[in-house]
């Protein structure tokens, strides 16, 4: 690479850096000062294309720059996972005073208690919205998240006055198929030994389009495409390393796992593949079209009939992206992750691929023991690769070479 492109790809890199690290940036903002409305949404499960046809600016709600849960801790129990704290806690300081609405949406039981609670303390801004998504896939769940979306639909049209027509859906619908096209082909670059992009870089991508109007995060991924082509971020001896998680968003806490000695080449985290994997069909009706996609979409645990996919997904994409280990994590409280969890410890365990387990507090920093029991994994892992050995980790247990735990 020289160097005039290693400078170049250097500042589209700081520039996403810079989006991603704080809950608002000049994107959204200077859109905000032309007079368009922001509305924010919790999750992969809300269709920002009806948003975003409705004139608005979808927003996804993230905690980034938090500071701690001292206010959010006054509505929510110490039981309830760091993620909604978090956010609560910034929602009550008013960090998020720029949005015009907001989509919650029952992800789980955690998450549908920020509606509860966002009501309760009659925290702006006053359109605050429950999307109801089906736990399960099927023809009957098809239907219903079709009524759901027409639903949502009728209330921003009467809530904001405006009209969401079939036409400016389908180009709504697009744009975000341009924006899933671009990101997919950036992801399946993770597959080249290269590896043009780290996974922490990846998720900084991922914050900063999910935060400013997608005509503009198109026009920017299309200038990053290029200037990561021909790019190599590989180190020799790196681990090749698929992450699986539920509400991960600091980018210091992949940089970590990668320092140690690996490349996160793939994933399923909640900022990650579930956001692109599949495009909305344009040639079919707009709204059933996007109730499958959504539906479809890779799932993560909330989906109670999906988790056979979840599994074949994780393993095609350890054969596809040549993966050397499977990290996979959940935050402290977080049953639907606690159940993945002992899923992936069976499944890695057929497929003889090491898996290390790891619980922790979003925002808690990279504590020493974290840090040391990557770095003990790696180690296994290494030897492994020489030895054949078997290795599984499960979460708070050492992990064992050569037997099972
Ligand atoms: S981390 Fe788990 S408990 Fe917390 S919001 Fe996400 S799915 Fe819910």
């Amino acid at each position: 690479m020289n160097e005039r492109n290693d400078t170049s790809h250097m500042k589209i890199l700081e520039k996403i850096a810079g989006i991603a690290a704080s809950e608002r940036n000049d994107y959204l903002m200077q859109a905000k000062k032309s007079g368009k409305k922001v509305i924010g949404f919790f999750c992969s499960y809300v269709p920002e294309e009806i948003i975003h046809a409705a004139g608005f600016i979808p927003y996804r709600m993230r905690a980034v720059a938090s500071s701690g849960t001292e206010k959010g801790d006054i509505y929510f129990s110490s039981l309830n996972c760091t993620f909604v704290r978090h956010c609560f806690d910034k929602a009550l300081k008013g960090d998020f005073d720029f949005l015009d609405g907001i989509v919650f949406l029952n992800g789980c039981d955690h998450t549908r208690r920020l509606y509860d609670n966002w009501r309760h303390a009659d925290i702006p801004p006053e359109f605050r919205y429950m999307f109801v998504a089906p736990h399960k896939v099927g023809t009957t769940a098809e239907k219903r998240f079709s009524g759901e979306i027409e639903v949502f639909k009728k209330e921003l049209e009467r809530y904001f006055n405006v009209t969401i027509s079939d036409e400016t859906l389908a180009a709504s619908i697009k744009l975000y198929n341009r924006r899933r096209e671009l990101l997919q082909s950036i992801y399946e670059a993770g597959k080249s030994k290269e590896v043009p992009l780290r996974g922490s870089e990846f998720l900084r991508l991922m914050l900063a389009l999910t935060a400013m109007p997608v005509e503009d995060s198109i026009a920017l991924l299309e200038e990053f495409k290029g200037e990561i082509q021909g790019r190599s971020t590989a180190r020799p001896g790196d681990l090749r390393i698929f992450l699986a998680s539920g509400c991960v968003e600091e980018p210091g806490h992949l940089e970590l796992i990668e320092e140690l000695g690996a490349s996160i080449v793939a994933n399923n985290i909640c900022l990650g593949t579930r956001n692109f994997d599949l495009a909305v069909s344009e040639d079919d009706e707009p709204v059933p079209s996007l109730a499958k996609r959504y539906l479809y979409h890779l799932s993560c645990p909330r989906m109670m009939n999906t988790s056979r996919e979840r599994l074949a997904y994780m393993q095609d994409t350890c054969r596809e992206f040549q993966v050397d280990a499977i990290i996979a994590e959940k935050l402290k409280f977080c049953d639907l992750w606690g159940g993945e969890l002992f899923l992936y410890r069976k499944e890695s365990r057929k497929l003889g691929i090491p898996l290390l387990a790891l619980e922790r507090e979003l925002y808690g920093g990279s504590s020493g023991q974290m840090r040391t029991r990557i770095q003990a994994f790696y180690e296994q892992v290494r030897n492994r690769k020489s030895t054949a050995d078997d290795l599984f980790c499960a979460a708070g247990d050492d992990y064992q070479a050569g037997g099972k735990n």
